[in-house]
Parts: C-alpha cells; structure tokens; sequence
C-alpha cells in the first residue's frame, strides 16, 4: 500500500511516472536494455536528454536566449556554482536573508565573492519577506540572490524582486514548476530536481546566455555553465536515470495541464491545509500570510512533547513524513506537485482528529 508522503525532499513522485519507468525498467522502449545502462552518447539516451530539456523549456516558456543545463552536486554545488560563474575574485554579491538556506548560500558564497546581505529577516524570526523595493542592490554587485521557497521555514517570495540591471539569481528548489514563473525576470534559476522534478541526483540550471561569459578562470569544470552548455551538460557523465525520470515528470505535469493547473491545484491543496491551522486554536504556523510556502507548511502543536507522538500516530495512518526539519523541529507538510488534495485533505482529517484527542 502507498502512503501519503509528506517528505521535503527526496519527497513523493506521481504513481503514473513510477509504474512507467517500472515498465521500462529492463527494456527501454525496444532497445533491449535499461535507461541505467546506456551509453550517454547513445542516440537513445541523448534523445531522452533532449526531450527533457524541451519539456521544461515549453512548461515553463524559457526563453531561447536562456540555457538549461542538468548539472550534478545539487542545490548545495550551485551555492558556488552562482559566485564562481558570475562574480570577478572579490566582486561585490548581494544576497536576501529569509532563512536557512538563504543563509547556506550566502556562507557559500563569501568563500569567493564580497557578499553583501541587503535585507535579512532576521527581525521577524524569519517568518516573512522583505517588502517589495524595501532594500538597494548595490550597482555594482555581480548579482542578487534569494532563495525563492525556504523549505524549512516554509516561506515563500509572492513576488519577484527589482534588481534593476543587476542580474536575478534564484534558488527554485523547492517551488520549480509549482505555479507560473516569469523566467526571462531572472538572470539564473537554480533548482534541485528531488521535490517537484524527480529523484534526487540533478539540479537544473537555467541561465541567461550573456551571463556564460562571466565566470572565474578557476571555475572548476563542473560548475562551469559555458562548458557544461557547450557540451549539452555531458562534459563528465550524467546521471542518466535521474535525467529520464525528470523526463517522466514533466511529461506528467504537461499531461496534467502544465504550470497554470499545477497552480491551482497547489493553491487549493495549501488554502485546505492553511485554513485547517487557522481555525483551530491547537494547530499555530509563524509564517506572515502573504509569505506563506504553497510547497512547505511548517506547523506548531501547543506542547512539543505531543510533537512524536503526533508525526507516530500519523505514520500509522499512512501519512508518512510529517516531521519538522531536524533544525527546527515541529512538523512540516511538504505538499509538492505529486501530492494530490486528497493526501492534503486525508492529513487535515487526521489533524481534526488528533486535536478532539489531545487538544
Ligand atoms: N535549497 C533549497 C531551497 C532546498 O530545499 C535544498 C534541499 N532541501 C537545498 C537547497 C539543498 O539541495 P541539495 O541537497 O540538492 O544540495
């Protein structure tokens, strides 16, 4: 039997792309062998390879002067990744502080870059963004970075911010594909494939292509997003099961109806779960209302010794995943693009329940 799986990431894939793959498993498609033992040089994975690519590029409209590029090390290899490609040794970067992975790529980032943190929420526990236009991009900053969703505070940008002529670097991890996004705004859009890609073992990277000429000579090869555009992201070998999965997805998501449907899905599962905490005086999320994470949904019970008890007793309901990052602690519901509203509205049930017993 499938649980509902609520985990951040590795987190929960559409049953349709798990039992397509199980049936390609051992022949893919008549070629006589797996996708995880092919060539990648084969005309049969470079297809795979270049269909992905194209299905992300029509889903999200990536304009042609953007490449897109399925890179390895994760989100984490990218937080050098953005400094090494874009800022000169010592060039000012500014980055937006909302929380633990702003601050991850921000203590990245001052390994080779001057960082400059322009606004920093720190003020309000890190449960908001900073207002729109509350803070200045220094001219001459190689970019401003910002980490679109914090996965672990479970807050997310409502809008996408000014930099002026500076470029927008972000960190789309665990929103990518989760609603409409205005790709040409942004100079790079980063993301780890293992919440609304896939599995994990890629990041995507979609970068403006008049950007590619900005990296350090000492940009290891790879990070490096000119060569790795110049060779189509296989300078080294590729994760090639991996990059077919994240195919099967976003053949999944376009079968759904593409972006604009995975938003209103997305929005009625996090109204459903939102509007449950909010009328119950047992169930509290810190997150101010217009920063509130449609992917991540962090909430508090009154007494924290009922916290194990709560995620034990939903496990055995066949809600899996449910407890808070190690870091913070409390619960978190991770609702990405495979979690359908019943897994959300099944959770809010559980959560009635378990509050009319302990509340
Ligand atoms: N950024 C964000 C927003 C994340 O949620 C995560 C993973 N939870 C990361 C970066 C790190 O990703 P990776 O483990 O792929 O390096």
């Amino acid at each position: 039997m499938r649980v509902f799986n609520f985990s951040a990431g590795p987190a929960t894939m559409p049953l349709e792309v798990l039992e397509r793959a199980q049936s390609e498993l051992t022949d893919w498609r008549g070629s006589g062998m797996s996708v995880m033992e092919m060539s990648h040089r084969s005309p049969e994975f470079v297809s795979i390879a270049a269909e992905a690519e194209q299905r992300l590029r029509s889903l999200l409209s990536v304009p042609d002067d953007h490449a897109v590029l399925f890179l390895q090390g994760g989100a984490t290899g990218q937080f050098s990744g953005v400094p090494l490609n874009l800022a000169a040794p010592g060039q000012p970067a500014a980055y937006l502080n909302t929380g633990s992975w702003s601050k991850k790529a921000i203590s990245e980032g001052e390994k080779y870059a001057d960082v400059r943190v322009v606004a920093d929420e720190k003020a309000s526990n890190y449960a908001s963004v900073p207002d729109e236009g509350s803070f200045e991009v220094p001219g001459d900053a190689a970019y401003l970075h910002y980490t679109l969703n914090e996965t672990i505070g479970g807050v997310e940008f409502p809008y996408v911010p000014d930099a002026g002529d500076v470029p927008l670097v972000t960190d789309a991890s665990s929103t990518i594909l989760s609603r409409p996004l205005d790709v040409s705004r942004f100079g790079v859009i980063y993301a780890g494939a293992q919440k609304n890609l896939g599995p994990a073992g890629l990041v995507v990277v979609i970068v403006r292509r008049d950007l590619l000429d900005r990296a350090r000579a000492d940009v290891p090869s790879a990070l490096d997003w000119k060569a790795m555009d110049a060779a189509d992201s296989m300078l080294n070998t590729p994760p090639t099961l991996a990059w077919y999965l994240v195919g099967l997805v976003l053949e999944w998501v376009e079968q759904q109806g593409g972006v604009e449907e995975m938003g209103r899905r997305n929005k009625a599962k996090a109204d459903l779960l939102y509007g449950a905490i909010e009328r119950s005086d047992f169930y509290s999320n810190p997150v101010q209302e217009r920063a509130r994470s449609w992917m991540n949904v962090p909430f508090l019970v009154p007494d924290p010794a009922l916290e194990k008890p709560f995620v034990a007793a939903a496990a055995e309901a066949g809600l899996s995943g449910l407890s808070g990052h190690r870091s913070v602690g409390g619960m978190r519901a991770s609702i990405y693009n495979a979690m359908p509203i019943e897994g959300v509205q099944a959770l809010v049930d559980f959560m009635t329940d378990f509050e009319q017993q302990n509340g």
